[in-house]
């Protein structure tokens, strides 16, 4: 299956839904993917705001 990139928080999944804040909103033109494993230490998370570890876009459209 495609993946694709939650609109709402931008992580990175492959199904009906987001599996992090449960979105319907998502895009499967997004650019670059980042491991976020310790929200809490990574700039890239408090930047887009992620609380949740797991894959993530860096960037969506
Ligand atoms: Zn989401």
């Amino acid at each position: 299956m495609k993946q694709k990139a939650c609109k709402i928080c931008s992580r990175v999944f492959e199904g009906e839904k987001c599996p992090a804040c449960g979105s319907k909103e998502s895009t499967d033109s997004f650019k670059g993917k980042t491991i976020i494993l310790n929200s809490e230490k990574s700039e890239i998370a408090k930047r887009l705001n992620i609380k949740e570890k797991g894959v993530y876009a860096i960037k969506t459209k």
